[in-house]
């Protein structure tokens, strides 16, 4: 784009007039003149009226008129046309208002405005039965038409032809500014946005259909960040320059695509007559994009993944047509690179994140994407650390922190929780074994286990390897099954929980207490220990029901001789009232939230040195100075 400041070159000026002799004498205006002669009096002519305008051309330089001279109003609007088809439209245009036998200044004025919206156009007229307010209607905006009166002397043409002309050029750089892209030239979101909506609503009143491509190119980052922002640019650029080449191939026009922003552009099909059709058109411009670039010294291939939205079935506006063909690119890049998919209603939001989540999840074991964290668990009776529950946390480039609810369900469809909690459990494993060496007193690690896990036959036999491998003693660890996956299949529960206590782990039943299951089928399970779910815990204070199960489970498993651990006690109260019911355990935001591991250590530390305090004052220790919370 050129700056206002640059050398504009010879200014261009179209002029249509029937009589011979006036075109001579505008021949004869334009063509001599030096324009510095018009410019000067303008600035003089400024000067007078504000002070300290800038000049507008530098002083001394010669600048030249380019007129074109046409003796009809026909032939004028032709000579419009043709420079807009080229791209050089004439910035100022003077029409005589009469040129018997022919069409008249007004008309020829109307035809060149529907055809450049932005040219100043002047009326010369020699009459003073012409109203411009007239004129000014039948062809808007009234701030872009001008009356000169006949006879002129050359001096006005002049300088209304230099004044028009940065006039012209000003507020064209604005509209760019406003409506266009700067890297690529292409029109920016909003100007797009808003010729997207023009195009719906010409579709809708000629009941057809519309489709709208949104192309996103695949490796661009990569691009980017390996080669440098500089090199980045100059692949936009190219990138939309094969993609007007493209447009173009398939009969569209410049309207018909922009740049929403980064690497994502739209072409609009505003006739797009079939899914056929549409499904053409994003070949033919993967097709154009797919050819390698030259970067500097490098050849780069750029794959673009397409969505298609068709108009007005995917989208009765331009936002969520939009939206809905931004989804179907993602489906498709989610598919693989450098292919095309059509929306269709299956693909939300929510779907999306979650096959975003999925394919982000292979993989994640190799990034070395997951952390775990470590929540403490606490000796009601004693103020003791009695262990530290594991849970797993994972981070990912693309989708950030994810919480473990997201993905958790997704990991055990896929089967990808096999080998991620082993890593958990070998995770674990290890750090209790370092623990154990610092001689940092942790009491046991417990490792959360899915049911996929738990029901696939070897189960035991990999805990046992595990333990093997990472030198950890089987005391040291206990494993988290929940009530339902127990429940589900009781005979294999039964088996299965027997090997792991002659592998020697010990045994906790997570969120009991939602499964409605009987304490007394426990009794032929190999259980160490119950935790009762969080959700009678937080009810302790307000719901009688949920306080009778709570008592009632802690009551049971005494008499069972198993431990409880209560989950989630995040008051004073809570724990209290857990403490009043003899509750052997606890574990809640209350004491601590689950630490990262260094975290984790500092607190091993310190309540290895709170040894010899009293009950109250350990707990009170941990409520009320707990360690950060989890980021
Ligand atoms: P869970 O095993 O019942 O773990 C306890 C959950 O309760 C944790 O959520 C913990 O942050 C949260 N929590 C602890 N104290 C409080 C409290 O006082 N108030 C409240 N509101 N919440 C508290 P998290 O870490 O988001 O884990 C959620 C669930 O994800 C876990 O529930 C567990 O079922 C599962 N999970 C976590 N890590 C693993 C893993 O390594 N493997 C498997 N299979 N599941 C895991
Ligand atoms: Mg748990
Ligand atoms: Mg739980």
């Amino acid at each position: 784009m050129k700056s206002l400041t640059a050398d504009p070159g010879p200014l261009r000026v179209l002029v249509a007039d029937d009589e011979q002799a006036i075109r001579e004498a505008y021949i004869a205006v334009f063509g001599e003149a030096d324009v510095r002669d018009g410019l000067e009096a303008i600035q003089e002519l400024r000067k007078r009226l504000f002070s300290g305008t800038q000049s507008a051309a530098a002083p001394g330089r010669r600048l030249g008129f380019d007129p074109t001279i046409c003796a009809g109003a026909e032939e004028a609007v032709e000579a419009v046309r043709r420079a807009v088809a080229a791209g050089r439209p004439y910035p100022v245009v003077f029409l005589d208002m009469r040129m018997p036998p022919g069409h008249d200044g007004a008309w020829a004025a109307a035809r060149i405005r529907e055809l450049d919206a932005e040219a100043e156009i002047v009326i010369c007229t020699a009459y003073s039965d012409v109203d411009p307010a007239n004129i000014g209607g039948l062809v808007p905006p009234h701030d872009k038409i001008s009356f000169l009166q006949k006879p002129f002397h050359p001096h006005e043409v002049r300088q209304m032809a230099v004044a028009l002309h940065s006039k012209w050029r000003a507020e064209r750089h604005v509209a760019r500014l406003a409506y266009f892209d700067s890297l690529t030239g292409l029109p920016n979101r909003e100007h797009t946005m808003s010729r997207l909506a023009e195009v719906l609503r010409q579709s809708e009143a000629a009941s057809r259909e519309a489709a709208l491509l949104y192309v996103d190119l695949d490796n661009f980052k990569r691009i980017n960040d390996t080669l440098g922002h500089a090199a980045g640019d100059e692949l936009l650029r190219q990138c939309a320059a094969r993609l007007r080449e493209a447009v173009e191939a398939l009969g569209g026009g410049s309207g018909d695509l922009g740049r929403l922003g980064g690497d994502e552009f739209v072409v609009m099909l505003p006739a797009s007559a079939s899914r056929e059709d549409a499904q053409a058109s994003a070949e033919a411009v993967i097709a154009h994009l797919r050819n390698p670039i030259q970067i500097g010294h490098h050849e780069v291939v750029v794959t673009p993944s397409v969505g298609i939205a068709i108009a007005p079935a995917d989208g009765p506006d331009a936002l969520s047509l939009l939206h809905n063909a931004d989804l179907a690119m993602y489906f498709s890049k989610r598919r693989g690179h450098g292919a095309s998919a059509f929306y269709d209603r299956s693909m939300s939001d929510g779907a999306l994140r979650r096959l975003t989540i999925e394919t982000q999840l292979r993989g994640a074991l190799e990034r070395r994407e997951f952390t775990v964290h470590y929540q403490p668990q606490f000796e009601l009776a004693s103020g003791a650390l009695s262990g530290l529950e594991a849970l797993l946390r994972w981070h990912n480039a693309e989708l950030g922190s994810v919480p473990v609810m997201d993905f958790i369900g997704i990991s055990e469809e896929t089967g990808l929780i096999v080998p991620i909690g082993e890593w958990v459990l070998s995770a674990a494993c290890t750090q209790a074994r370092q623990w154990h060496e610092q001689g940092l007193p942790f009491g046991h690690v417990s490792v959360n286990v899915s049911g996929v896990q738990f029901l696939q036959r070897d189960f035991p036999d990999t805990v046992a390897r595990v333990l093997r491998e990472t030198g950890a003693e089987p005391k040291w660890i206990e494993l988290e099954i929940t009530e339902t996956v127990v429940m589900r299949d009781e005979a294999w529960a039964e088996q299965a929980l027997a090997r792991l206590r002659a592998v020697g782990v010990s045994i906790a039943i997570d969120d009991f207490g939602v499964g409605y299951s009987s304490l007394g089928r426990l009794r032929h399970l190999a259980v160490d220990r119950l935790k009762v779910d969080r959700s009678f815990i937080s009810n302790l204070e307000v719901g009688v029901r949920d306080r009778s199960i709570a008592s009632a489970i802690i009551k049971m498993s005494r008499t069972l001789g198993i431990g409880v651990v209560a989950e989630g006690v995040e008051t004073f109260s809570q724990m209290l009232y857990l403490q009043e019911q003899h509750c052997e355990s606890a574990q809640g935001f209350l004491f601590s939230r689950p630490l990262p591991l260094a975290e984790a250590e500092v607190l091993l530390r310190r309540v290895a040195t709170h040894d010899s305090l009293s009950r109250t004052e350990k707990l009170r220790r941990i409520a009320i100075e707990p360690p950060a919370a989890e980021g």
